[in-house]
């Protein structure tokens, strides 16, 4: 049956639409007529005309017309680009649904490097060949003791030129004499084949049974959910390689995913995969150039990039045999993409793999409450690793109340943790020192007035950073240089910083132990791989005593010396405006495991001395007791009370408007406008923690429901009825992590 039967007769001849979905933000895709002569397939790119740009989308569907109204013509199918395979289409789909984004802006995911539908420039390429010289000069000598023996190492003739140290004549003599020869070869390189067959590490018998059951599930090529819950340092790296090789033994074309947390793509890491598969793996993160994203984008759409190791939106790339994920620190909160398309990488991990009929891997020492959940009701299998392998053992864990073992006046160390430093510094031994606040002093206040410094656009405080001078606001990125008079009363000299950051933390260590090595490792102070990269490197040749560092530090590296941890505010995750975050305690938990897990990785014994002034909170206690499962039941038992997640739904809704008033009207307005339904609570609106955001000021309401109701779609079907001016924005966020 025609779409249009009543009126086929006024339109005339047959024709093809292709509905294609454009990458911006739209809800569905946009018909439009085919030449006859275009030879399009669902899943393909091409450019469509949109007012008067042209803009590339993806064919969602193909239909007959007639249409009813005039359609405009597909201008180009990108032959060179990739088709996108049905499970990527189907995964926009279901993710746009379940995170209320429409879905012209998941696609816009899927396709961050534009020019990677294109084919690859070309670069000529010169290289040796057999043929003698009639005359050879020193210059010439030069050239052809590096020239390279083939094409595929791709080095232009200037390059060569450059490295003899000699003009590009000379090159381009030995070209024109056929002792070069040159080649013609697309700029971006292919990444090397990863080799399944070279050998780990001998596993031990629990690592080998946790490798023999993740392989297993690769091999049933089903979707097959896996917890792989193992302390810190017990091998899970080792253990999740012997599936991507399974994977990559079982099907010569698959593809591997491996998500880290945003940071923790270090050298170390990449010499890890390299020195496992003989081959760098293709890397996805947001400090990539274009010039990279274009390469990774086109081999991983091609097929030829196997393994890819990225941060949470490397999910999005055009795989086209996706045959494994894993997650690693599945915990961590980098997995949760806050702003523009809202989202939890680590669920929408499961949600490819579940579509593509693929094995996804969650590693952590310590699982989010939501995956532990989902292990304990059996829709995970759950791997457990119990121990380090060879000497290494988990670190001892002391308290220090700081009720009863006070620092001195305006210092933060307590006595017991300036001991144990001594001791290290004396055994020539490292430590870390932990504290998660960047800067000089988290808050600046006026001695005259009291006023405290605010951001001008943003209702938060500002950090002190006194190695740049400057204050600081953490959210917005907002910076002024300190001044010297206060801006409210006018006083001089009366600003003073309160309360301790890493810069103040060092300051401090620095004045205790004179001639210790000294660094503070922090997002100031690893802005780019290289200082990351520099910093790591110190600490593992052991240039460094006592490393200060934020949650960057905490995190997955390996410092085979560093035998002292201390969190020196370990209190910090759990008092504050974070009263109504329901993942305070967990994160807190988490956060302090991991801290602590640094310590007494290689053969030397490690302890971890955590400053507390509450020493009886639970998850201090079962850090204390190393008892993670009585902490998480715990936990579970408090969210299953009151209904919040893994055991219902939650969602929080931000509507933001120029003013105060215009927001409460905006909220007032879509609040009364909420559909009925049952198992929905709605609390609020009230004005958001961060009452203002960069000039738009904040009302919140949070949604719980019950575990049976499509909150997603509730959300939808609430937002489409409700009409709001145009300066209003509502934004919604399903299973909301940051309650700001
Ligand atoms: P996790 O990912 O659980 O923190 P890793 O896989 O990083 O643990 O392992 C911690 C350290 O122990 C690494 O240096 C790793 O190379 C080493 N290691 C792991 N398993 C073995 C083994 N079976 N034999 C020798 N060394 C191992």
């Amino acid at each position: 049956m025609s779409l249009f039967p009543e009126t086929e007769f006024q339109l005339g001849p047959e024709y093809q639409i292709a509905s294609v979905l454009l990458p911006m933000p739209l809800p569905e895709a946009f018909d439009y007529r085919l030449h006859e002569d275009m030879k399009v397939e669902v899943g393909a790119f091409v450019t469509v005309p949109l007012g008067a740009r042209s803009v590339t989308g993806v064919v969602w569907g193909l239909k007959q017309g007639p249409s009813k109204r005039p359609l405009k013509y597909v201008e180009e199918v990108l032959e060179a680009a990739p088709l996108m395979p049905q499970v990527t289409r189907d995964f926009v789909e279901r993710s746009s649904k379940y995170t209320c984004t429409p879905m012209g802006n998941m696609l816009a995911m899927c396709l961050r490097s534009r020019d990677a539908l294109l084919p690859s420039p070309t670069e000529t390429y010169v290289y040796r060949t057999k043929s003698e010289l009639p005359r050879i000069t020193p210059a010439r000598q030069k050239v052809l003791d590096i020239a390279p023996q083939s094409a595929d190492q791709g080095m232009t003739a200037a390059e060569l030129a450059r490295q003899a140290d000699v003009s590009t004549g000379v090159v381009k003599g030995l070209v024109d004499s056929g002792a070069l020869a040159q080649h013609e070869a697309p700029i971006d390189k292919p990444f090397g084949k990863p080799n399944s067959e070279l050998k780990g590490f001998d596993l031990t018998d629990e690592q080998q049974a946790g490798a023999d059951a993740l392989c297993e599930a690769v091999r049933s090529k089903e979707f097959k959910p896996i917890l792989l819950d193992g302390v810190t340092g017990s091998g899970k790296t080792e253990v999740y390689f012997e599936a991507i090789a399974e994977a990559l033994r079982t099907e010569p074309d698959a593809q591997i995913l491996v998500l880290l947390p945003e940071i923790a793509l270090t050298q170390a890491v990449r010499e890890r995969f390299e020195n496992r598969f003989g081959a760098a793996p293709a890397e996805w993160h947001s400090n990539a150039t274009q010039k990279e994203r274009r390469r990774v984008w086109r081999e991983v759409g091609a097929g030829r990039a196997q393994i890819v190791v990225g941060a949470r939106s490397a999910l999005f790339l055009p795989f086209q045999n996706l045959r494994l994920i894993i997650v690693d620190e599945e915990h961590d909160g980098s997995y949760k993409q806050d702003e523009g398309a809202v989202y939890q990488g680590r669920d929408l991990s499961v949600m490819r793999a579940h579509l593509g009929s693929a094995t996804v891997v969650l590693a952590s020492a310590t699982p989010s409450l939501e995956t532990l959940a989902n292990a304990y009701q059996g829709r995970y299998q759950h791997i457990k690793l119990l121990a380090r392998p060879g000497a290494a053992v988990l670190p001892e864990i002391l308290l220090a109340d700081m009720k009863e073992n006070p620092p001195a006046k305006d210092c933060w160390l307590s006595p017991l943790l300036v001991d144990a430093l001594e001791q290290n510094l004396d055994a020539g031994e490292q430590s870390l020192l932990y504290l998660n606040r960047r800067g000089y002093a988290p808050l600046v206040i006026c001695k005259g007035c009291g006023e405290r410094l605010k951001a001008p656009d943003t209702e938060s405080w500002l950090t002190e950073h006194r190695y740049t001078g400057m204050l600081v606001c953490h959210l917005t990125g907002f910076s002024m240089k300190k001044p010297v008079n206060c801006p409210h009363c006018g006083a001089a000299d009366s600003l003073m910083g309160v309360g301790p950051g890493v810069e103040r933390l060092a300051e401090e260590v620095r004045g205790l132990f004179q001639g210790a090595r000294v660094e503070v490792f922090s997002s100031d102070t690893a802005r780019n791989p290289e200082e990351l990269n520099g910093i790591i490197s110190r600490m593992e040749q052991g240039e460094v005593d006592i490393l200060i560092g934020t949650q960057i530090a905490a995190k997955g590296h390996n410092f085979p010396n560093l035998t002292l941890v201390g969190a020196v505010d370990a209190d910090s995750g759990l008092k504050g405006g974070q009263g109504s975050d329901l993942r305070a305690g967990e994160r807190t938990f988490q956060l302090l495991s991991q801290v602590s897990g640094r310590a007494g990785r290689a053969d030397k014994p490690g302890r971890a001395i955590i400053q507390t002034y509450a020493p009886d909170s639970p998850s201090i206690q079962a850090l204390l007791a190393n008892d993670r499962d009585w902490f998480m039941e715990l936990e579970m038992k408090s969210r299953e009370e009151l209904g919040f997640p893994p055991f219902g739904r939650l969602a929080a809704v931000v509507i933001s408007a120029e003013n105060s008033l215009a927001a409460d009207d905006a909220a007032a307005t879509f609040v009364r406008g909420a559909p009925n339904a049952d198992g929905v609570d709605i609390w609020g609106p009230a004005p958001a923690p961060i009452a203002v955001l960069r000039g738009r000021h904040r009302r919140r309401m949070l949604i719980r429901a019950n575990r049976n109701v499509d909150l997603s779609a509730y959300l939808s079907a609430w937002r489409e009825r409700i009409k709001l001016s145009s300066s209003v924005r509502v934004s919604l966020d399903i299973e909301p992590y940051s309650f700001m």
